[in-house]
């Protein structure tokens, strides 16, 4: 069956109807799905195995049946394991249908169709009794529920459902205990993710200074979770202000409570600093004695032995409400208040009244200010990177002049202000820019015009019947999630071709997409086949992801913010691809065929793309590749863009280099009617 999507698409911005295959959806989520990852993470696999066998020996031992509940089974590795351990029978609950047919093929593949029953329900829904899902109440409550943020996937409501209708009283539960843990800290690195630093623009007429308005100052933000590697935080972007401090910890063997609550520490800062971040992380004790643990601490926190790369488990990112000065030895309090799904932390100095229970659970943030539902994290950071800034404003003085009659094609962008710094002192106009407190705070109210149009649907007279004669962009979009998406600008700049004057400049006047064949340090677990995990079969599972991923018969690339997925670079980056924005969109397509050389030994897992904008002679700016710092081949990227991944079918492996150089060849090609780039590689 097919289905209609409507939607714009993000780099035409086209409104299109798309015949939609009723699996799209379904073959997404399993194609980019974090199950290859889980069954690749070796820590966690072994230290369930362990926490299982201890929590059904345990209840033998009292002479009891071991009735196992295994709520969110996936693929039923955790039954499974159950099942091995001696286990008497498994419920396997599985709300996602597409994974309960899973785990029934393999839960039968690997022989265990007489101990495990796939219920494919959400918990909530399981019934219990003679005619019910489960016979009997389970002794033994299995569970892999928990997010980056411990709670996020609904893990605290899931629990305490069970435990008043699922499971026996004092029943065993694995993981027994799950501990949150925090660490106060400065950074102006993550801090510049969530506010706006003031811009310095150096014009003719002395230095300028764009700030941020009080009312950005003091929002709290968005109360969404910045999930992190933060093992690829250097240690000099930040300074550690707190030990690590135990939070919160749950006890899942007990009854659990998912009602909004607060808990409160004590910190003594162990350098004076201004507190911004609030570093965060758990770990899980498999068994009651916290002998089986299986941590996300950070690289400065555990040792290296303990180092398990993950990507479904990262770190946690909080920032404070505002910045606040702290003392060495001071004490501070720390408040972290979660409701069922979240959590986010308070900051206070003194304890004062305080300790009324009332005052301490202050509502969950949500941005007042506007600014934060207009720049995500990513989108904070670029616009406070003073280098990249520093490229916009070169290329506009060498375009600028007094008369200049600027507009401006991107979203939430400053370029109009700094374009009117440095000399079009008349008119910038806007389509979609930052909230209005903005100007008045840096009295810019009367100085830019503001269009409330989309450029496909501009008029002389928003433009007051003047011509534009400098056109800009960064390119930036918010509905771009592939670098390519920002080519909306060439399509925006076609459609207001007739407002152009005749020798316009548009900056930037052209861009290129690059391309480079690499090695990944990790990342590429999160594609790739596991065959057996822990002794059991999981193939049914491999297959299940390799069919979502060549849907449709083309693999497409996805995005990833490679700063945090170390990778090397096994061929020189190559420049496939270059779009004029002098001209308008051909009404033809651009395709590229070629090849590159493999220049360095190691494992070909994939291509990554990027763009980069030409904005002026001899002035570039990359949202890929920043450099190759070294001879190992390791990858800087912008740290403020996600890159293009093209993961390979297969691999190949080059353990010695050939003379002459195995090749991967290309092609590449760019539908200018669609937006869509496909591409093929053969190695
Ligand atoms: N247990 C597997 C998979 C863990 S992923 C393993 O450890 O490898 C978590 C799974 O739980 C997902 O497949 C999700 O669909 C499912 N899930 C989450 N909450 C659930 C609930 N309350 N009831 C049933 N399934 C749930």
């Amino acid at each position: 069956m097919k289905t209609f999507c409507g939607r714009a698409n993000p780099t035409t911005g086209a409104m299109e109807w798309l015949e939609e295959d009723e699996n799209y959806d379904y073959h997404q989520e399993i194609a980019r799905s974090r199950y290859a990852d889980m069954l690749h993470d070796k820590d966690r696999n072994t230290k369930y195995y362990q926490g299982i066998r201890a929590a059904v020996n345990r209840v033998k031992e009292r002479g009891e049946k071991a009735i196992v509940l295994d709520i969110g089974t996936g693929t039923g590795l955790l039954s499974m394991m159950a099942a091995s351990a001696g286990a008497d029978f498994c419920y396997a609950v599985e709300v996602f249908k597409p994974m309960a047919n899973a785990a029934v093929k393999i839960v039968e593949k690997n022989g265990f169709r007489d101990k495990i029953k796939v219920i494919n329900k959400h918990s909530t829904e399981v019934t219990v009794g003679p005619d019910g899902d489960m016979q009997c109440r389970a002794n033994i409550l299995v569970t892999e529920l928990f997010d980056t943020e411990l709670i996020g996937e609904g893990a605290l409501p899931t629990y305490e459902h069970a435990h008043k209708y699922l499971v026996q009283e004092g029943c065993e539960a694995v993981p027994h205990r799950a501990t949150v843990y925090i660490q106060l800290v400065e950074s102006k690195r993550m801090w510049s993710w969530n506010k706006l630093l003031p811009v310095h623009v150096e014009a003719e007429d002395g230095e300028k200074i764009i700030v941020s308005p009080s009312e950005m100052e003091n929002c709290p933000g968005v109360p969404s979770v910045c999930d992190i590697q933060l093992n690829q935080m250097p240690s000099n972007d930040f300074t550690i202000l707190s030990d690590v401090v135990t939070m919160f910890s749950v006890d899942f063997s007990k009854p659990v409570r998912s009602a909004s609550t607060y808990y409160r520490v004590q910190l003594e800062p162990v350098k004076s600093g201004k507190a911004q971040i609030i570093l965060s992380w758990w770990d899980i004790d498999m068994d009651p004695s916290g002998k089986i643990n299986c941590t996300m601490a950070p690289y400065w926190v555990k040792s290296t032995s303990a180092f398990q790369w993950r990507d479904h488990w990262m770190q946690c990112v909080y920032f404070l409400p505002n910045e606040e000065p702290v003392l060495q030895g001071e004490t501070v309090y720390l408040t972290a208040c979660r409701d069922e799904y979240s959590v986010w932390y308070k900051l206070q100095k003194a304890r004062g009244p305080e300790e009324n229970k009332a005052d301490v659970c202050v509502e969950s943030p949500v941005c007042r200010c506007q600014a934060h539902l207009l720049w995500n994290r990513p989108r904070f950071g670029a616009l406070n990177d003073q280098n990249r800034t520093s490229q916009y404003i070169k290329s506009l003085m060498k375009v600028l002049k007094t008369d200049s009659v600027c507009l401006c094609i991107s979203d939430g962008s400053l370029l109009p202000v700094l374009a009117h710094y440095l000399g079009a002192k008349q008119t910038v106009y806007y389509f979609l820019p930052p909230p209005p407190q903005f100007f008045k705070a840096n009295h810019l109210d009367d100085k830019i015009k503001i269009i409330e149009a989309r450029p496909e649907l501009l008029t002389t007279s928003h433009l007051e019947d003047k011509k534009i004669s400098v056109l800009v962009g960064e390119p930036f979009f918010t509905t771009s999630l592939l670098p390519w998406h920002n080519l909306y600008f060439w399509y925006a700049r076609t459609a207001v071709t007739s407002h152009l004057t005749n020798n316009v400049t548009i900056l930037p006047q052209s861009a290129s997409l690059h391309m480079m064949i690499v090695e990944f340090q990790d990342l590429w677990r999160i594609r790739s086949p596991c065959g057996t995990c822990e002794g059991f079969d999981v193939q049914t599972m491999d297959d299940m992801i390799k069919n979502s991923l060549n849907f449709r018969e083309s693999r497409e690339a996805e995005p990833h913010p490679l700063w945090e997925y170390p990778c090397k670079s096994l061929s020189d980056p190559q420049e496939v691809l270059t779009f004029d924005f002098r001209k308008t969109v051909p009404q033809h397509g651009l395709g590229t065929e070629g090849s590159v050389n493999l220049l360095r030994k190691g494992k070909s897992h994939g291509a990554v793309l990027w763009m980069e904008y030409h904005l002026a002679a001899d002035i570039s700016v990359s949202t890929g590749l920043m450099q190759i710092s070294n001879e190992k081949g390791n990858c800087e990227w912008n740290p403020h863009c996600k890159q293009a991944v093209y993961f390979f079918s297969s691999v190949i492996e080059s353990e010695i280099l050939s003379d002459p150089p195995s090749a991967v060849s290309y092609a590449i090609n760019f539908d200018t009617k669609t937006g869509e780039i496909a591409m093929d590689f053969k190695l």
